[in-house]
This record gives structure tokens, sequence and C-alpha cells, in this order.
């Protein structure tokens, strides 16, 4: 049996204070929700501390949105994974489209970035995903392909036990626009059988994820499906109540 997640991705959204009270606000309600399910939050750097403070005890876990690709030293506006793990955080957004797509993140940079979240055992969870004209020029799976070989292939069986895919087509995001609840296994299935191709049968236990304008009335039918683990949010996970929801999508 596969974990199932529900991952919130807050992106640049909140103060500090009103992140704590969003926090607030799922915590209260766990409770409503199938205890199979596994929340993470992921607010920006600047709430960290507070969020891990207020998720003890709770059961909800803490995702930094992104690391530096080095350990230390002289990159000025840079957050080392080092430094987030000494927080109490336990994972890390890596590869999300908005940092390949606005910061020049390449399958190097991830690699190093990866490596980084490993050494302070903080997990990450990659996002990997197609932009619409690839999908219309019917190239999503190759896409998709190279974005994990490149990248988790690089992984040991050891490192590769804790990672998390989040499959998340670009022209999902934030746009209102979702993938289908077909597509969308389609995908996972192949996103699988490609982690399978190099980590054999452990592929049966990596958590794959579903993102891309996930909300409550969609997410039962994605997650009914047999290689949808769950969901990375976005929008939807700045609403305590609709976050909440969405983790009831699983029975
Ligand atoms: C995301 O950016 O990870 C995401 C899935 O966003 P949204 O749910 O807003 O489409």
């Amino acid at each position: 049996m596969r974990k199932k997640i529900v991952a919130g991705n807050w992106k640049m959204n909140t103060t500090p204070a009103e992140g704590v009270e969003l926090f607030k606000g799922v915590a209260a309600q766990k409770g409503e929700v199938c205890s199979c399910v596994n929340f993470i939050v992921a607010p920006p750097f600047t709430h960290l501390s507070e969020i891990v403070k207020a998720a003890r005890g709770t059961g909800i876990a803490v995702s930094a949105q992104n690391c530096a690709a080095e350990a230390k030293g002289a990159y000025t506006g840079e957050v080392s994974a080092k430094m987030i793990a000494s927080l109490g955080v336990e994972y890390v957004i890596l590869g999300h489209s908005e940092r390949r797509e606005y910061y020049g993140e390449t399958s190097q940079t991830l690699n190093k970035k990866m490596a980084q979240a490993y050494e302070n055992n903080l997990a990450p969870i990659y996002c990997v995903g197609e932009k619409l004209e690839d999908r219309e020029a019917g190239k999503h799976f190759d896409v998709v392909r190279a974005q994990i070989e490149e990248v988790v292939y690089n992984l040991t069986p050891e490192q590769f036990s804790k990672l998390i895919v989040a499959y998340e087509p670009v022209w999902a995001i934030g746009t209102g626009k979702t993938a289908t609840a077909d597509q969308a296994q389609e995908m996972h299935a192949f996103i699988r059988q490609v982690l399978a191709e190099k980590f054999g049968n452990a592929a049966d236990q990596t958590v794959i994820l579903y993102g891309g304008s996930a909300k409550p009335g969609n997410a039962p039918e994605l997650f009914s499906k047999e290689d949808v683990d769950g969901g990375l949010i976005g929008g939807a996970a700045l609403v305590a109540d609709d976050f909440i929801a969405i983790g009831k999508a699983f029975k």
C-alpha cells in the first residue's frame, strides 16, 4: 500500500502571521479527514520556523518550496538545505515548473539541489510536467521521461526510496484547467514505468502526486485513479476548508 499524500504549495502568498492562521485552520479540521491521508504544507522560507512550531503534535509535515544548489558560502539571497533542515522541515519541493520557467532551473541545477536535499535529510518532492506545446506536439511522454532520466536516475536506491514525484502539467497549473483523471492516470502509470526501468519493484512504492488546478470538486475523481497517490495543491491550499475538502477525497 502506497502512502496517500495531500501537499499544499503556498508559493509566494501570505505573511508569516497569515500563514500561521492558515495552518491552524488546516490543523483544526484535520481530524475530519481519513487518518490514511498524510498532509504536508510548503510555506515560504520566512514562515518555516513558525509553521514548524505550530505543526508540532498535529501530524502535519512541513516542506520548503526550494533550496540552494550549493552547501554554503557567497550566494546572496539563497537558502541552504542545511538551514532548512535545521528548523525541523522534512521535505523540499524541487523542479517546480515555476522554478524551471522563471529561474532557469535545469536538470544540472536540480541534480545539485537533490544532492543537497539528501545530504541534509530533506525528502524531495520532485516536480515534472510538460508544457501545452509539448502535449499538442505529442511530446509529453518524452519531456517527462527526460525530466526523470536526467535527475531521478542519478539517485541511489536508498535515496530513491524517499522520493516523492509530482506530475504537474504546466498547462494546468493555476489556469483552472485540470488534466482529466484519465490523462493523469495515463501519465502517472507512465512515470511509474519509467521509474521501474531503473529502480525495479521499488517504483511500486513511489508516491506520485497530481498537481494542476486540483480542487475539492475534481479531487475525488483524480484520486480514484490507481496511480494517483494524492495531490500537490497550489491555489486551493490557501483556503483551509478547500485543502481539507481535497483531503476528504480519500475515504
Ligand atoms: C502548483 O503550483 O503546484 C499547483 C498545482 O498549483 P494550482 O493548484 O494552483 O494549479
